[in-house]
């Protein structure tokens, strides 16, 4: 894992829905020092913003799931006009995504937004854009600036967006769009840098994974803005999780990034909890709420684990808020030794669940009191946790693993001969 890249700072947000820091380490230029914000999740939501009420509710839905920042499409005037209402109402920062028409920025800016976006991809007029830089400085706001790759081939002239859709699918295809983006952002870039802006986030999305990665790493080199990382047009929730994944977890890795956003077609609250996840699994951001560990299941498994994977999930992610981890697992095998290391666990048998709480076990429940009574273990266990009477990560007794392991087989005959207590290799050792 490289260490994070240093970067300029943006802030968004008034003091009633709170500011969000996005990137940092290097002072401002102003000469204000910086310190890098945690990476924070962004998402946009998927109705229409003329709808006041639907859009409060979805803004207030994706806050709930931990969106950070909530961008919203500000396509025609009702959508600023909207933003009157809509933004008195959430407690998030919003920014307005805007393309087309400029007057739209300059709307959502007197509405009361925390951020602009602008694409130099649709609007380049720079009389326009200069416009849209001083009513943000005016009042303090940041602009991203967001290349597409979906719009950065210029449709209006045929014989050039022929020659340039050639050059797409050419065995240069990754060089040829990265040239065009850098130009881009180094052309839009130059504007506010006239009019003393700088600030600035950047982003350069692409639905070609490999390309993001080139695309942000040639772009962190060039520019010291903090850089909002996503994939476009990314496709439905299945490959698109994927592909946004790779390409900004890779980024990511290499200490690059500062703001994700994942994109699908699909609820926008998946986005967040999968870049919330993300962000967890690369130990970028302190979890909130519950580690799930499960095992993929196999011809092994004593329970139908599938269904009680997702009945766990669901109950723990409402209920839980310290990061303990949980495991569940489908049998003797890697039962124990997950159980160990979790916090609370259950590992089943013959129908049954065994419940171990850091490493002690506590139960042998039949397996429809398996949900119930993982749950209380786990309330249980938080409550000790804030009370300061348990710790996190602690290990308080060794499982002593069946051995030899192999000889259980599939375990399903003698663990279904009888009862799991039986075992002598399940019992727990003192350490
Ligand atoms: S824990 Fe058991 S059921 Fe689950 S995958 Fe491993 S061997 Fe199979």
């Amino acid at each position: 894992m490289q260490p994070r890249r240093p970067t300029r700072q943006i802030v968004l947000g008034d003091p009633r829905v709170g500011f969000v820091r996005i990137g940092g380490g290097l002072p401002n230029r102003d000469g204000t020092p910086t310190t890098p914000a945690p990476i924070s999740v962004q998402t946009m939501t998927a109705g229409y913003t003329h709808d006041i009420d639907a859009c409060v509710r979805e803004i207030h839905k994706l806050a709930a799931a931990g969106a950070d920042v909530v961008r919203v499409a500000v396509p025609e005037k009702k959508d600023t006009d909207a933003l009157k209402h809509i933004i008195p109402q959430v407690k998030v920062p919003i920014v307005a995504d805007v393309h087309f028409h400029f007057q739209r920025a300059l709307e959502a800016v007197e509405a009361g937004v925390h951020k602009i976006r602008l694409n130099p991809g649709n609007i380049q007029d720079r009389s326009q854009v200069i416009e849209v830089i001083k009513a943000c400085k005016a009042k303090g706001l940041p602009i991203r600036v967001g290349v597409n790759e979906g719009s950065i081939i210029e449709r209006k002239d045929k014989q050039k967006r022929m020659k340039e859709l050639g050059a797409v699918f050419s065995e240069h295809k990754q060089g040829y769009l990265l040239a065009i983006m850098i130009a881009k952002l180094e052309e839009y870039l130059d504007i506010f840098y006239e009019q003393d802006f700088y600030d600035i986030a950047i982003s350069a999305k692409s639905m070609d994974a490999s390309l993001v990665i080139d695309a942000y790493t040639e772009i962190s080199k060039r520019f010291d803005h903090p850089l909002h990382l996503g994939v476009t047009h990314a496709g439905p929730k299945e490959t698109g999780t994927i592909r946004s994944v790779v390409a900004l977890g890779g980024l990511l890795i290499n200490g690059i990034g500062d703001t994700i956003r994942i994109s699908y077609a699909n609820d926008p609250v998946y986005e967040v909890e999968d870049g919330l996840e993300l962000l967890y699994c690369l130990g970028k951001r302190e979890r909130i709420g519950v580690d799930l560990i499960a095992c993929p299941t196999c011809g092994r498994i004593q329970v139908d684990l599938f269904t009680l994977i997702q009945d766990v999930r669901k109950a723990l992610a409402s209920k839980i808020i310290v990061p303990m981890k949980v495991a569940v697992m489908g049998c003797i095998v890697n039962g124990p030794g997950e159980a160990e290391g979790a916090d609370v666990a259950v590992f089943a048998g013959d129908r049954r669940g065994i419940i171990y709480v850091q490493g002690e076990r506590v139960a042998n429940v039949p397996e429809p009191e398996i949900l119930d009574r993982l749950l209380k273990e786990c309330l249980d266990f938080q409550g000790k946790v804030q009370r300061g009477e348990a710790k996190l990560g602690e290990k308080k007794v060794e499982i002593i693993p069946p051995d030899p392991i192999g000889e259980l087989g599939s375990g399903y005959e003698k663990i279904a001969a009888g009862n799991v207590d039986k075992f002598a290799p399940l019992t727990v050792g003192r350490s």
